[in-house]
């Protein structure tokens, strides 16, 4: 089931979402050679309990952390620990949500570790930017399918670097998001064969959109650990997640510090009043 939020309670998703915009802010500071995810996962539990508000995951179904942390070809669900540390060259997806009165926000950067190779700076360039496309596609009166197709078309528009294809994840997806983190709708990152076109998008809807795009092939594996999701052919992945809303102007990106105004409007996706 949906669940359409009212004004007041998307207020409260704008607080969760500048929550977790701001951690996201310290953390990709924090990111360097030598620096460990469990580093990381202490500055974000530190940021977002020291705004009042819930870390997200700590607990989601026993998931032991603030945030995912995701390294190389890990895709996404990465567990922080003192042992996992970044070094020069890598790159690394943090996943972070929070709770403001009952409300959630969830947004995820991949981040590079110093100097990274070509391929793996077009990786994460084409995965943000396929974000950016899917909701630039999201309008008052259109479907959810228009997302899905943005994020794809964007994605399959790019050239691949080492010329090979970019990998799609299909088996993570978008979600609704408000009194859970995970509600419905999914929002797939392309467009399956007789896939319905989904649900109107309308006033009240909230959704965290979040294309993970692999350098290799799609096809994922869950370790040992029974969270952290990897590449099955050990290729570099990337993950880009921000929850937003829609206003009559356009996308309002809950969990962009700019309520992602910089981004849209360069795309032509706000209408601005004359
Ligand atoms: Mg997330
Ligand atoms: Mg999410």
């Amino acid at each position: 089931m949906i669940e359409y939020k009212n004004e007041h309670e998307i207020g409260l998703m704008r607080e969760a979402g500048l929550v977790v915009g701001r951690t996201l802010e310290k953390l990709k500071a924090a990111v360097a050679p030598g620096v460990s995810t469990a580093d990381l996962d202490a500055i974000a539990e530190e940021s977002i309990r020291g705004e009042g508000a819930i870390p997200s995951f700590k607990g989601y179904r026993g998931f032991p952390a603030c945030i995912c942390t995701s390294i190389n070809s890990e895709i996404v669900h990465g567990i922080p620990s003192p042992k996992a540390v970044v070094q020069e060259g890598d790159v690394i997806s943090i996943d972070c949500g929070a709770i403001v009165e009952g409300y959630h926000g969830d947004a995820a950067v991949t981040v590079p570790v110093g100097q990274v190779k070509p391929e793996l700076a077009e990786l994460l360039r084409v995965t943000e930017e396929s974000l950016w496309h899917g909701i630039a596609a999201a309008r008052l009166g259109g479907r959810l399918i228009d997302i899905s197709r943005a994020i794809e078309d964007y994605v399959r528009s790019q050239p691949h670097p080492l010329g090979g294809s970019w990998g799609i994840v299909e088996e993570y997806v978008g979600h609704g998001i408000g009194t859970q983190m995970h509600q419905d709708p999914q929002v797939y990152n392309y467009v399956g064969r007789r896939m319905a076109k989904g649900p109107e998008l309308v006033r009240g809807l909230a959704l965290a959109v979040e294309p993970m795009v692999n350098l290799g092939g799609r096809e994922t594996r869950v370790l040992d650990d029974e969270w952290t999701v990897v590449t099955r052919d050990g290729a570099a992945s990337a993950h880009f997640e921000h929850t937003f809303t829609l206003t009559e102007a356009g996308p309002w990106v809950l969990t962009a510090l700019d309520g992602g105004a910089a981004r849209l409007s360069a795309m032509g996706a706000l209408r601005t009043s004359a």
